[in-house]
């Protein structure tokens, strides 16, 4: 068993002063595997003081500067990452493959921020004004368990890249992770209290930083209850906010979608990351003309999915992350039933072999109504409600009427039509005939998936802000 005691705080690993402790199953098996101590509200205090005390100097940096920062992060994180893989599968559960992409897009959204400074702009004109982009002071980082590594490099990177200090509170779920990405991020000797990073539950840590009057916005990504809580509290110290919430993502099938591209394409946006994916694709819209087909081809591709030990190369879907993520989407499978919507596959229970760890059976309801809570809620897992319509205009309602707005897919034969369905989606993302990555994207969500949007530019200028100076003279630059 592992144990975790440390935190990291003005560039040293050091024990927190709070005690509680916390203990994490292995998902796979279902065994005791790390047992963590949590920092408190005094551990914050500490963490900020270092971030405020290294912003002074940091904030100054110049975009060399950082730029060679951020390539020194990336070197570090790149160069332990099969352990980062070996550590992620063993604690969280994800696929190798997942868990392999996801480490390198860690690594990657360092040296991609690096190379978004080259040609940032920070100094802007308006009329005769002259803008400049300055950094917000210290900057809040609450990340959940569903890719730790990534939602950690990359809001990290985004703060560095702005010029701020950063005190990171991770999702306890990932203390093993967190460790071994802590080490690789001390390895680039970074000046001490860039970042600062803190272990410790939602309720302690994570509502010591929302109040903070030393940090000047939080980064949060998570569930959509969490977030509107952070964006509350948030409000009495106007805190600047991005959250990136949760979805509940349309994935409209057009009549004239080429089944053997649409098909596995649906399969693997409800199933990705063993289901626990805010994007997921969890709402099949589909022609009622071609229903039974679907619903074959479907059923064909989710039956052929191999469950199991995450650990094996051949795996495409692992154990959910802990006990209460596996409880919650067993109430929402017996839920679907209750509703009247019908299994097509999967169903309640673990698969045949899988009864240790919290494996669950990929799980397709059909005859789902868009009112039923299967097709509104969130359920985080790999299961999929399948909704039927007439006409395009009903696709196109069915697919926006949702609180939620992150992602939404869509498929046809037709490339027009396609990108005229794509344009009427409400949605931050929209993946047209397959599916995509493009970090220099931005990523966010309309409606309740959250406020604001990461990645790219528009993600650096959430991190900015805007002073406008008037009567200044150019002749001696500081950018
Ligand atoms: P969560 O409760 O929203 O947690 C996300 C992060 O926020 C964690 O670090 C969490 O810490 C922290 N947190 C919790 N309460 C807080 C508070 N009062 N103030 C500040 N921070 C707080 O998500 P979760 O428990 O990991 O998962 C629950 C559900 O959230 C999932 O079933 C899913 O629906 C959704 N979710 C969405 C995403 C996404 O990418 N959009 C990711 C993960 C989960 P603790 O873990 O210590 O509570
Ligand atoms: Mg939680």
């Amino acid at each position: 068993m592992k144990t975790i005691d440390q935190i990291y705080i003005n560039g040293q690993f050091l024990t927190p002063h709070g005690t509680q402790q916390q203990e994490l199953i292995n998902p796979t098996t279902g065994q005791l595997a790390t047992r963590v101590v949590l920092g408190d509200a005094a551990d914050v205090d500490a963490a900020v003081a270092a971030a405020k005390a290294a912003y002074v100097a940091y904030s100054r940096t110049s975009k060399q500067e950082r730029m060679a920062i951020l390539q020194r992060l990336h070197e570090a994180v790149a160069a332990r990452s099969e352990e980062l893989v070996q550590v992620m599968v063993e604690e969280y559960g994800g696929t190798l493959a997942f868990c392999r992409a996801s480490v390198q897009r860690a690594a990657n959204s360092f040296l991609q921020t690096k190379q978004l400074l080259e040609t940032f702009d920070f100094v802007r004109t308006a009329g005769s004004a002259r803008v400049v982009l300055e950094p917000l002071g210290v900057v809040g980082i609450i990340t959940p368990w569903n890719s730790s590594y990534g939602f950690i490099c990359s809001k990290l990177a985004t703060a560095l890249a702005a010029g701020s200090t950063a005190v990171i509170k991770p999702s306890e779920l990932s203390a093993a992770q967190t460790q071994i990405l802590a080490e690789c991020l001390h390895a680039a000797q970074l000046p001490p209290g860039l970042f600062n990073i803190v272990n410790g539950s939602g309720e302690i840590v994570g509502n010591a930083i929302t109040a903070h009057p030393d940090i000047a916005k939080i980064s949060f990504t998570g569930s959509t209850a969490v977030g509107k809580h952070i964006a509350r509290g948030a409000i009495d110290t106007l805190k600047r906010v991005t959250l990136e919430l949760g979805g509940k993502s349309p994935n409209v099938l057009l009549d004239d979608a080429d089944l053997d591209l649409a098909i596995p394409t649906a399969v693997a946006a409800f199933t990705f990351n063993s289901g626990q994916a805010c994007l997921a694709g969890t709402r099949l819209i589909v022609p009622a003309s071609r229903l039974e087909e679907i619903k074959q081809r479907i059923k064909v591709a989710v039956d052929a999915l191999k469950v199991g030990d995450p650990a094996n190369a051949d795996t495409q879907i692992g154990p959910l992350v802990n006990a209460a993520q596996y409880a919650r989407v067993q109430r929402y499978i017996a839920l679907g039933t209750e509703e009247g919507a019908t299994l097509l596959t999967g169903g309640a229970g673990h698969p045949a072999g899988l009864e240790n760890g919290y494996f669950v059976k990929p799980t397709v309801f059909v005859n789902v109504r868009n009112d039923m809570a299967i097709a509104r809620e969130e359920i985080f897992g790999p299961v999929l409600s399948i909704i039927s319509y007439d006409s395009e205009e009903e696709a196109i309602a069915i697919a926006n009427d949702t609180v939620y707005g992150l992602q939404a897919y869509v498929s046809s034969g037709d490339q027009a039509r396609a990108n005229r369905v794509a344009a009427q989606l409400v949605a931050g993302r929209v993946f047209i005939n397959g599916l995509y990555d493009e970090p220099l994207a931005p990523f966010g969500g309309f409606k309740q998936s959250g406020i604001g949007r990461e990645f790219g530019t528009y993600g650096l200028e959430a991190y900015l802000e805007p002073k406008a100076m008037m009567g200044y003279s150019a002749s001696n630059e500081i950018y």
